[in-house]
């Protein structure tokens, strides 16, 4: 008998006929002896059908009552769901955030999570139930709190931490994580596993399958994740510590993401506190930078570079535009429809040559980079939108990602 954690996404739970099929899972690992501990999301789209009632009434809501809003889509599936399961007999519950004890920060619409008080889940468990717990959702003081969009994946693996699960399963509507997004490349493969340190950096870069937080959680408490999928029966993808696994690969994985523009800033002073004095502009007004390049081009000036989202363009102008008596920029120039691809592997450490690599590849098929980040184990370029999938797809060739390692192979590591 152990003890898991499972997770079902909105799609997983999107109808009445698919929560019952959740239901006949649920009963299955039940029948296996397991306890479990189930996490669910809000039925389908119905978190953002929530958001644009808000929208209609308001463009500024309170993001208190945001909470209180967008907390009820959760709460729908965990009754329907235990009403599934009591209808075939299994014997569970239902629970709210924070009736499962789950303890946030104050800050509405994106609390972390502080503490979670398992002593209801456990008695729960020990009186034989399957514990339904709603995701995303948690509570500060007397406050209802979320954890911001996608944060169910959060409540699941916090959970599996502090309940010492042995591990944490998360359903979803693909099969797996993939070495890319196979809706734009035809040949991404699914990876048998992934390390927690390359999974968050394609989380980070924009591989939608997780939540970021969640796989900092999973790392940081060292919960084995499973990704895999509700509906079609097949062996998902592990995240864990040490990937043995496909060792030759030195690329694991490409993320990418559009939406991008780069905002430059002309003519700044050359002096000492000039990039801490335009951050902290930006940072002061929650402009979220992600790429920063410092050009000096006379003994005077710089120029400096930042990419931001595009949906934050006017923001950004608008704090810099503010605050150019104090900066001294003489203008700013902008970029709009860029992409940020990034490659991703644990081999990168040790494997010297692989952004010369992926430069090779992109100049040799014309593709533009504008900007270049790196930490460890990722590089990532700013190209046009326009080259995004073509870039992709040549670097999914260049590393070979679309070769399956044999199974044999894989034993024999
Ligand atoms: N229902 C929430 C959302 O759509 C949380 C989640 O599904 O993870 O963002
Ligand atoms: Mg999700």
């Amino acid at each position: 008998m152990a003890r898991i954690v499972q997770k079902y996404g909105g799609t997983s739970v999107g109808s009445v006929e698919r929560i019952k099929h959740v239901a006949s899972r649920i009963q299955r690992s039940k029948a296996e002896g397991h306890e479990l501990v189930v996490v669910v999301s809000a039925m389908g789209k119905s978190t953002d059908e929530l958001v644009s009632l808000a929208t209609e009434i308001t463009n500024t809501p309170s993001k208190r009552e945001m909470d209180m809003l967008l907390s009820t889509g959760e709460q729908v599936t965990i009754s329907l769901l235990t009403m599934a399961l009591q209808e075939m007999g299994v014997q569970a519950i239902s629970l709210t955030g924070w009736q499962a004890g789950m303890k946030t920060e104050t800050s509405h619409g994106n609390a972390r999570i502080t503490d979670i008080k398992t002593k209801r889940i456990e008695a729960e468990l020990s009186q034989g139930n399957v514990v339904i717990v709603a995701g995303f959702q948690g509570v500060s003081g007397s406050e209802i709190t979320t954890l911001g969009r996608g944060g169910s994946d959060t409540t699941a693996v916090a959970l599996a931490a502090a309940l010492k699960a042995s591990r944490c399963d998360i359903y979803t509507d693909v099969t797996g994580v993939f070495t890319t997004d196979p809706r734009y490349v035809q040949k991404a493969r699914k990876l048998h596993s992934i390390s927690y340190d390359e999974m968050l950096e394609m989380a980070n870069l924009g591989a939608g399958v997780l939540h970021p937080r969640a796989v900092e959680f999973a790392k940081n408490y060292e919960v084995p994740l499973m990704v895999a999928s509700s509906m079609v029966e097949e062996v998902g993808t592990m995240i864990e510590e040490e990937v043995t696994m496909e060792q030759n690969l030195v690329v694991r994985g490409i993320a990418f993401e559009n939406d991008v523009t780069k905002v430059t800033v002309r003519g700044l002073p050359n002096r000492l506190n000039t990039l801490s004095k335009l951050f902290t502009a930006l940072s002061e007004n929650q402009v979220n930078v992600d790429i920063i390049i410092q050009n000096q081009y006379d003994d005077e000036h710089v120029n400096i570079s930042f990419s931001i989202t595009q949906s934050t363009l006017k923001e950004t102008l608008a704090v810099l535009q503010n605050a150019q008596e104090e900066l001294q920029f003489t203008d700013i120039y902008f970029e709009e429809e860029l992409a940020k691809v990034s490659i991703v592997g644990s081999g990168m450490v040790s494997n010297p040559g692989v952004a010369a690599q992926m430069f090779a590849v992109l100049a040799d098929n014309e593709v533009a980079i504008k900007m270049v980040s790196t930490s460890e184990i990722k590089v990532s370029v700013v190209v046009e939108e326009a080259d995004m999938v073509l870039a992709v797809e040549m670097l999914h060739n260049a590393f070979q990602l679309a070769e399956e390692v044999e199974e044999a192979e894989i034993e024999a590591m």
